[in-house]
């Protein structure tokens, strides 16, 4: 076992000595310094964060920024001329925090958009545009949001959401893999520059590559996002201090540290998200009065160890549960015993219609293997079967549960079962996972040939990239699966490869037909 507190103990005894630097009121800047533009995020009813980064140069270690503190003003706007300021303060941006700022905005008007830029210097970034959440006693007639994951900068161009913004989401959802760490895959379209990320500086320059795409940076900037993470923010298949090539758990928690570090200095999340070394807590419930609650999971940092994994390692393997005895143990935990108690009595507390659980991979069973036998994913939650049976049960109470999620780089539309082996076991919830923004596929024939023992699974479709779109109204939640016709160029076309609709009171997804 690892000492995690001698651990912590020297991990801030490293952060002390890494000196702020000289405070500068006039900073001067080497280039543009706004090159990773804004960001928004977690609407609440009378407020929101935003975000920015000082970088005049974004692929360098420390952005092109000297070992100066530099206060930044933020204004927040009723208008998009920024005429009519309703809010304004400083925040200052610290090299110990590559210069990157959090401000909680409060006291704000509920359910109407709003504007902020930030200043510093001579510098003006550009205008964002954000959206505060309903009051909580109010009746919104819809919610309009999208969600994404998995985008693989080498495997194409985030053309999706220069399409999710043609549809003016009130809301973006990240579900996990930001960045990827590595590179793999075929007929790479462009290219990280740089090998697998482990250091600090590493994950800096990443995100700082990523998000000087424009159609990610664009996204950022049109409404608020709430995000969760995967694997690949820190590396494949991890799970909580193991990671997949079994290193040393205080080496991988010291890469994890770095990870989450750099993770927060790029996200638009609240200041609760500020990672402790290895630990940060990112889970949480985001509320649109009646309508819609969300919650966003955490199924990667407090996860038990992969069941059964191939010798000589951990991460992802298809097992035979008949032949994994661990598989089924009832201590094994996808979420942590804390965060597991946490989302019961949330959701027990929800007076939403609509309860939406936001995570990062497929919650429905897989069976792997076509014909007799059943093979599982130990990576989903098909490796936490005892544990997903717990949330389904409470789910199964709640007023219309829906699950939505990604990882598989495909499609999904499935009916959520206590009992996925048996036919008989009534329909509780229904489960929409997105395709990836870019990041390959399975090939269709290899997801084709487990339809038949998977009649759970209404939709599999692993040959686009994209988005899902979602309309939740008092009656029914609309998901239209959004597909691109390829990822190799900016301009490729996006089409409605099926609409599915959940009623309020029926549980489960009803195809609505084909899109346009
Ligand atoms: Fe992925
Ligand atoms: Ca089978």
């Amino acid at each position: 076992m690892v000492d995690r507190r001698r651990f912590l103990l020297t991990l801030g005894a490293l952060a002390t000595t890494n000196a702020l630097g000289q405070y500068n009121a006039r900073p001067r800047f080497s280039a543009a310094p706004f090159t990773l533009g804004v960001a928004s995020g977690y609407p609440q009813p009378t407020g929101f964060v935003l975000w920015t980064r000082l970088a005049p140069v974004p692929a360098a270690p420390n952005g092109g920024m000297p070992a100066e503190v530099v206060p930044l003003r933020w204004e927040v706007a009723r208008d998009e001329a920024m005429k009519n300021i309703v809010a304004h303060g400083t925040a200052y941006a610290t090299p110990e925090w590559a210069h990157s700022v959090h401000v909680e905005v409060n006291g704000l008007q509920p359910a109407r958009p709003h504007w902020y830029r930030f200043i510093a210097g001579d510098a003006v970034s550009p205008i964002g545009r954000t959206h505060t959440a309903p009051a909580a006693t109010g009746r919104p007639p819809r919610l309009r949001f999208a969600f994404v994951s998995c985008q693989h900068y080498e495997h194409g161009y985030f053309t999706a959401y220069r399409h999710l913004l043609a549809d003016e989401p009130e809301l973006i959802l990240h579900l996990g893999d930001y960045i990827y760490e590595g590179s793999w895959g075929r007929d790479p379209v462009r290219s990280h520059g740089a090998g697998e990320a482990v250091t600090l500086g590493d994950y800096r320059r990443r995100y700082a590559l990523y998000r000087t795409d424009p159609d990610l940076q664009a996204a950022h900037a049109a409404c608020p996002w709430l995000v969760t993470w995967d694997d690949h923010e820190v590396q494949n298949d991890y799970a909580d201090d193991r990671s997949e090539h079994l290193d040393a758990p205080e080496w991988f928690l010291a890469r994890r540290a770095a990870a989450y570090k750099a993770w927060y200095e790029h996200m638009p999340v609240p200041r609760f998200m500020l990672p402790f070394g290895p630990h940060a807590r990112i889970y949480t419930r985001s509320s649109f009065a009646s309508l819609v609650n969300f919650f966003v999971l955490d199924d990667r940092q407090f996860r038990s160890h992969h069941a059964c994994p191939r010798p000589g390692r951990s991460g992802s393997n298809s097992v035979d549960p008949t032949q994994c005895a661990e598989l089924g143990d009832p201590r094994r935990t996808m979420l942590g015993a804390r965060q597991e108690q946490w989302l019961e009595a949330a959701l027990n507390g929800s007076r939403a219609r609509w309860n939406i659980v936001a995570q990062q991979t497929r919650m429905a069973q897989m069976d792997e293997q076509p014909g007799p036998g059943r093979v599982a994913w130990n990576d989903s939650w098909d490796g936490y079967p005892a544990a997903r049976r717990r949330l389904l049960e409470s789910l199964a109470a709640k007023s219309n549960p829906v699950v939505i999620g990604g990882d598989i780089h495909a499609f999904n539309v499935n009916q959520l079962k206590l009992d996925f082996d048996d036919p008989a076991s009534p329909v509780i919830g229904a489960e929409f996972v997105g395709t990836s923004v870019t990041a390959q596929g399975w090939p269709q024939e290899r997801v084709d040939a487990l339809r038949a023992d998977n009649p759970h699974v209404l939709l599999a479709d692993s040959r686009y990239r994209g988005y899902v779109r979602v309309e939740v109204t008092p009656k029914e939640l609309r998901a239209d699966l959004r597909a691109l016709e390829h990822v190799a160029s900016r301009e490729a076309k996006c089409t409605t490869l099926a609409s599915f609709v959940v009623e309020d009171g029926k549980p489960g997804p009803r195809n609505s037909g084909p899109g346009s």
